[in-house]
């Protein structure tokens, strides 16, 4: 499949295909091999303009007020049953697009479908509340939209977290401007392409491709966006949330993380291998959830971690399309951002217990395959258990009693996920309520699925909340009404 099979690789604003001519084009590369899948529009600040011009005209529009809670939730269930019948397509262009597995991708596209399906059930639910203030007095609060939704995707999981953006913005009666990441924006198009027969009004949904310094900043920047939602890297998120502040208008940040799985030597252990082991490969570790720190108590690391290393030296690896356990990492430049972690950390005396080789596929030489890496005894305070790696590789810090393991998996500047292991409840949920992250995993790990789970950061992964019935308060603001009536 060639990208060009997406209608025409326009940018779509106010509900037309638009071109941006052969010199403001994109190339799409393929992760699996380096070939060339198509091009995209370059769209800067002229095409965000209109884009967000059409949204905005398209929120007032009497059209789009008109299509009652009701008529917007069947769109949306609509949408989602059209997303399970191109099952396989738009499975099959989010692995030629980001290099994932074809059974990840897979699950990624009936995740988008639920998304559609769950924000479809709220429509017709969102509600204010009478509030006793004093007699002679009826006050009473309304949920509204809040107007122009400006979401920027980042590379790794489009669909999923294009479809959250899009299900939700129309579920709340608001208008939207999408900016795929530049690498990735096959699925949000094709998506598109999907549902524009089934009558959402003109200018409802937009998505224009392009740079972030370019399409990003200026979606960012514009005095017309009411709310802007921003998942992506903690350097970017600084720059969105400049931008936002100079328009005064609300931002809700997803960022990274390095997220513990506290391993305590109660576990099931059988248990614990399986998912440590996969919230580190998944998506080959290009995930913010990424279970990127494995903190385990001293006695029983030594068998814990050979198992874990046999383990992951049995998964294969290839391209994506071919559903290996790991694909390709995104690109050479991914691939060299990981490779230096490896480096720096193999120049600290850091043990390589596993991995952390490029390996060559045939036909293949211009993809990045990483061996899944272990690197043991990692100092917490050292980089390689401080810094976002985005990448398969796993570091292994040991403890000896719980205060120890809370203070390491509190201990860098992020707090997205975390995974507690043991069959102490008791110890759990201690060890829960002390965690400063956003979303805990006892006895379980992964974010991706949980659409009704809210999810976010605290620290430097970011604030406010997608996902769940929580993810309606960014995209709605209240008014309270007071009636005076004696
Ligand atoms: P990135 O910050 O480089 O890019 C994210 C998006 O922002 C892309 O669409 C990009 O084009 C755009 N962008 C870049 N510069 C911009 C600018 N100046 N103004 C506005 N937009 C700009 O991140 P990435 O490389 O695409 O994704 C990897 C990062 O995203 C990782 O750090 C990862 O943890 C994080 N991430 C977080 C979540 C989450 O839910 N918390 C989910 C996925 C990825």
């Amino acid at each position: 499949m060639r990208a060009a099979e997406v209608k025409d690789l326009g940018c779509y604003i106010n509900g037309e295909w638009t071109v941006t001519g052969e010199n403001r084009v994109i190339e799409i590369l393929n992760p699996a091999d380096g070939s060339l899948l198509g091009f995209v529009p370059r769209g800067g600040a002229e095409e965000i303009d209109i884009a967000v011009k059409a949204a905005k005209k398209a929120f007032t529009s009497v059209e789009w007020k008109r299509m009652t809670p009701y008529y917007r939730a069947k769109f949306l269930y609509k949408t989602a049953e059209i997303i399970r019948e191109n099952q396989e397509e738009l499975a099959k262009l989010e692995t030629l697009d980001v290099g994932k597995p074809f059974i990840q991708s897979k699950a990624d596209v009936e995740i988008a479908a639920r998304y559609f399906e769950y924000y479809a059930g709220i429509a017709d639910k969102i509600m204010g509340e009478t509030i006793p203030v004093e007699p002679g007095i009826i006050d009473y609060t309304v949920r509204e939209p809040i107007g122009v939704v400006g979401h920027i995707i980042p590379w790794n999981y489009p669909l999923q977290i294009g479809a959250r953006s899009i299900a939700i913005s129309i579920a709340t009666g608001n208008t939207t401007v999408l900016k795929p990441a530049e690498d990735t924006p096959l699925s949000m198009l094709k998506l598109v392409e999907l549902i524009e027969p089934f009558g959402l009004p003109k200018g409802v949904v937009n998505v224009v491709t392009g740079y972030g310094h370019e399409a990003g900043a200026a979606l960012s920047e514009h005095p017309d966006i009411n709310h802007i939602t921003f998942t992506g890297s903690v350097e970017t998120g600084k720059k969105v949330m400049e931008s936002a502040s100079r328009n005064i208008v609300p931002v809700t940040l997803e960022l990274g993380g390095k997220s513990p799985n506290i391993v305590f030597a109660d576990c099931n252990e059988e248990n614990a291998l399986e998912l440590v082991l996969r919230s580190i490969v998944q998506n080959a570790g290009q995930t913010c959830s990424a279970g990127s720190r494995l903190i385990i108590e001293k006695s029983i690391q030594e068998t814990f971690v050979r198992k874990l290393a046999t383990m992951m030296e049995n998964l294969s690896i290839g391209p994506g399309i071919d559903n290996h356990d790991l694909g390709p990492v995104l690109s050479k430049k991914q691939f060299e951002r990981i490779n230096s972690f490896i480096d720096l950390a193999r120049k600290d005396g850091i043990t390589v217990l596993t991995g952390g080789e490029r390996i060559l596929i045939d036909n293949c030489e211009a993809g990045y395959y990483l061996k899944p890496t272990i690197f043991d005894g990692v100092p917490p305070d050292h980089y390689l258990a401080q810094e976002e790696i985005f990448g398969p590789v796993l570091t292994v810090s040991t403890f000896d009693t719980e205060e120890e393991a809370i203070e390491m998996a509190n201990g860098t500047q992020y707090g997205l996920v975390a995974g507690v292991w043991t069959e102490n409840a008791g110890k759990a949920h201690r060890v829960a309520n002390r965690l400063q992250c956003g979303q805990v995993f006892i006895n379980h790990y992964g974010a991706g699925g949980g659409i009704a789970q809210p999810f976010g950061g605290y620290k430097k992964s970011g604030f406010g909340r997608e996902k769940g019935l929580e993810a309606l308060r960014n995209y709605t603001q209240l008014k309270n009404v007071a009636l005076k009536y004696e």
